[in-house]
């Protein structure tokens, strides 16, 4: 899978792809994330990319053209299945939409600014747009880093246990159940019996109760 990050601020995903899980999959070339620098497109003599608003108001406005110039330049290379800008009035992200995009192979990421990008680019470049949540971030940028880290694991191979992303929260609907390690017992704070038990099928019923039972308590909008 391939992963292009259109940004103006490309040193913000330094750390979040830098470690653990992502790290590694990036290592065993499971997935190759690249930041590209809008600024770097622009032709102007100061390198600008972002502008006053057409008919006043307060906040700055990316411009088209360096973005158009950077996307050109990414597509001569690679037919993209989504090129998705990043707005919190975009389509609600969640884990059926992390599924679906796991399975893409090639994805492009805008992260808008200011008060967001030329709505040019979004009538004529854009294919797809995402919002993390209903609520006004600063730049797409942690945004894209959320969604590729939830698409990312669950690209084969990226988890060492296959079955692990398939049991998270959410898949089939339903919250994980609890899980525990060692110790045993802590300060008396024990560990349920069955856990313990060694009786795989005894196990799986009461993490299927479980889930259940805390989707009905913490998300019941999930129980259809
Ligand atoms: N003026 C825009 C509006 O009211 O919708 C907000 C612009 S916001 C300050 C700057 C950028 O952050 C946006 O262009 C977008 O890329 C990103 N952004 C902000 N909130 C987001 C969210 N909830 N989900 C995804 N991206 C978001």
């Amino acid at each position: 899978m391939n992963l292009d990050i259109l940004t103006l601020f490309p040193e913000m995903f330094e750390s979040p792809f830098g470690h653990s899980i992502i790290k590694r999959a990036v290592e065993k070339k499971l997935v190759q994330i690249e930041i590209h620098n809008i600024r770097n497109y622009s032709q102007s003599k100061h390198r600008s990319v972002d502008d006053y608003p057409f008919g006043g108001g307060a906040g700055m406005v990316m411009q088209v053209e360096p973005i158009d110039l950077c996307m050109q330049h990414l597509k001569e290379q690679r037919a993209y299945d989504e090129v998705i800008y990043l707005s919190p009035d975009g389509e609600l992200f969640d884990q059926p939409m992390a599924n679906q995009l796991s399975t893409k192979q090639n994805l492009m990421f805008l992260c808008g600014h200011y008060k967001g990008v030329d709505e040019r680019v979004r009538e004529h470049l854009v294919t797809r747009e995402i919002s993390i949540g209903n609520y006004v971030l600063t730049g797409g940028e942690l945004a894209a880093a959320v969604i590729i880290d939830a698409i990312v694991r669950l690209i084969p191979g990226t988890i060492g246990d296959e079955q692990s992303a398939l049991s998270d929260s959410f898949q089939d609907d339903l919250i994980s159940p609890p899980v525990y390690t060692r110790p045993a017992d802590y300060k008396g704070w024990k560990v349920p019996d069955v856990l313990l038990s060694g009786h795989q099928a005894k196990i799986e019923e009461w993490r299927h109760e479980q889930s259940l039972l805390r989707t009905g308590q913490k998300r019941p909008d999930l129980l259809k």
